[in-house]
């Protein structure tokens, strides 16, 4: 098979006839690679744990779309509290900004979920069955044989059950373990959807993860696409000192640079790229070109750092400015996004309350009474029942259907009782604001308040049409 050499006019997974050239990367060893598995193992436990761990009695993080709740590490947020979610994306969206624009894609070769599936999981597996990059090479060329049919089986039989437990786990981000449980012990047959949705996703991610690989950061992620807005000579990324390396030759040779051209840094390369040839969107920043030159430059003697962390400044034997134009930027855009989520987080209550007028007429009157009606909507995002009480403030003079029961709303449930309020004709002067509190029936309990208009009959047709024929007398 044809191994060409990456080139920057070309892509190197893919043949000059447009078919896929699969990449076996090498194996690495060093520092950073120790570090990037210690990172990922991290990660992965906090992928499986964050729905079993619970704060506040519920998950850490779950999505509940079932009851339209959304938990997160002890705040509760209902469907109306969603707008908050815009200053939390804003923030964290800025602070991958700000930390691109000081260590470049960093994220995508340390902390990225799919990077440490792809290079953590499933490569893991596929050097455990199929063998070293040598190894693997040769059977990809060698001819169907009962050996490989063996291994191509085994292979794909774990990457099949790894995808599946992959989508179990991330199924337990959006409906509950009990549910999931349920889902898992029952036939399929009682939840296709579901079935269905799980179905999707195990096969999507053995796609992406037996086949498509590399090329999702190659040619679909969108994050991967903005780095080069993102970044400028001053991003710390992974890069060759060509004044160092150059020429090339082999080590002892007069003249010759530090590079002796080994191509262990384009062999461990996940995404098949030289780095030599300068910093390219294919770099998702792993390091493993670091660890693979470092160990190379150790067995001939030289010193470590040919390729590096550097920013291009640095390589080219210039300083690293950090404090720039754009990390103010997105500092500043991204603590006010955080800042902004952090303050009103503080606000978001245990329930959400809503008082609508009844529709029909705005009032009504009877027995020399004005009477205005509103349906309260209490919703408890509580995970146990909680009791309501309601009062009504600024309003001497009115009577409150509600004001001496209080209201029982079940577990993340709702209660819609209707609120009337009456006044004597007589006591109304026009259109009366008055102040509806709803508070939790507890100690310290959280409270809700909402405004109320009373509205009645105009007030000089009041005088006319509504007074006692006493009252022209007088
Ligand atoms: S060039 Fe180096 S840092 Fe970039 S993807 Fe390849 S091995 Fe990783
Ligand atoms: S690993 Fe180092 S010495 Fe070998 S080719 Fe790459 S840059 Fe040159």
């Amino acid at each position: 098979m044809n191994r060409a050499q990456p080139n920057l006019a070309s892509v190197t997974t893919i043949n000059a006839d447009g078919s896929r050239r699969f990449l076996h990367p090498a194996d690495v060893q060093g520092r950073f690679t120790v570090l990037r598995r210690i990172t990922a193992l991290a990660l992965l436990t906090g992928y499986v744990a964050l729905p079993w761990i619970p704060v506040n009695g519920h998950p850490a993080v779950f999505l509940d779309v079932a009851q339209r709740r959304f938990h997160l590490f002890g705040l509760t947020l209902a469907t109306q509290d969603l707008w908050l979610a815009f200053f939390l994306i804003t923030g964290l969206g800025f602070s991958l900004f700000y930390i691109t624009s000081f260590f470049g894609r960093v994220w995508c070769g340390w902390t990225c979920p799919y990077t440490v599936f792809l290079e953590h999981v499933y490569r893991r597996v596929e050097r455990w069955i199929d063998g070293d990059a040598p190894a693997r090479r040769k059977l990809e060329d060698a001819p169907w044989s009962a050996t490989k049919i063996s291994k191509r089986v085994l292979k794909h039989g774990f990457f099949l059950l790894i995808s599946a437990i992959i989508a179990h786990v991330f199924s337990s981000y959006f409906v509950s373990l009990r549910q999931l449980y349920a889902w898992m012990h029952g036939p399929p047959s009682e939840h296709l959807f579901a079935f269905g949705v799980i179905l999707s996703l195990t096969g999507s991610l053995y796609f992406a993860f037996s086949w498509f690989r590399e090329q999702f950061c190659i040619i679909l992620c969108p994050y991967g696409r903005l780095q080069s807005a993102l970044t400028d000579d001053n991003t710390v990324n992974i890069g060759y000192d060509k004044t160092r390396g150059e020429p090339r030759g082999k080590a002892g040779t007069t003249d010759a640079g530090d590079c002796i051209n080994c191509v262990r840094c384009v062999q461990v390369c996940p995404t098949g790229i030289d780095i030599r040839n300068g910093l390219q969107l294919e770099c998702i920043g792993c390091a493993a070109c670091v660890d693979a030159c470092d160990t190379v430059m150790q067995k001939i003697g030289r010193k470590p750092g040919l390729v590096r962390y550097d920013s291009l400044n640095g390589l080219n034997g210039g300083p690293t400015r950090f404090i720039r134009g754009r990390t103010i930027g997105y500092s500043v855009m991204a603590l006010i996004g955080l800042v902004v989520f952090a303050f009103s987080a503080r606000s978001v209550k245990p329930m959400n309350v809503t008082a609508t007028r009844m529709k029909g007429a705005p009032y009504f009157m009877a027995d020399g009474s004005i009477r205005n009606q509103f349906n309260v909507q209490v919703i408890n995002k509580n995970n146990a029942p909680a009791r309501f009480l309601m009062e009504l403030h600024d309003a001497p003079a009115v009577h409150f259907n509600l004001g001496t029961t209080a209201i029982e709303v079940p577990a993340m449930g709702q209660a819609s009782p209707l609120a009337v309020l009456t006044l004597p004709q007589l006591d109304f002067h026009g259109p009366t604001t008055v102040t509806l509190v709803v508070r939790e029936d507890k100690p310290g309990g959280a409270a809700i308040e909402r405004k109320l208009e009373i509205l009645g009959p105009d007030t000089r047709l009041q005088n006319h049409d509504y007074l006692s024929p006493d009252h022209y007398k007088k």
